[in-house]
């Protein structure tokens, strides 16, 4: 095969570096999965609405964006719809379902 020219930018090679950050860029797919998780933490702050834990630099990986009703595709920029938990209170979230969030309720 032999690469036809496709205008300047053929002459330079991707250096690992950009090959890598491209990988991770596809990787990250939707850019905004990674940006309204980076909104909402902005927003509610790096603390889990649940359990109320605190997060710090090293342990924010764990502290995961949960939508309230459930629609990964319902992101406002106003956070309303999002809820900062960590690992452990997501998942029991879910497990729990609508059924724990009707047996929790106060009144
Ligand atoms: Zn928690
Ligand atoms: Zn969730």
């Amino acid at each position: 095969m032999v690469a036809r020219p496709r205008g300047p930018r053929t002459v330079i090679l991707p250096s690992a570096e950009q090959a890598s950050a491209l990988v991770k860029r596809m990787r990250d797919g939707a850019e905004s999965n990674s940006n309204y998780r980076t909104k909402s933490l902005k927003i509610h702050g790096p603390v889990c609405a649940k359990c109320g834990r605190e997060f710090d630099a090293a342990s924010i990986g764990q502290l995961t964006v949960h939508h309230k009703d459930g629609n990964h595709h319902n992101n406002p920029p106003d956070g309303s719809n999002w809820e900062n938990l960590c690992s452990h209170c997501h998942d029991d979230e879910h497990s729990r379902g609508v059924l724990g969030e009707y047996l929790s309720k106060p009144e």
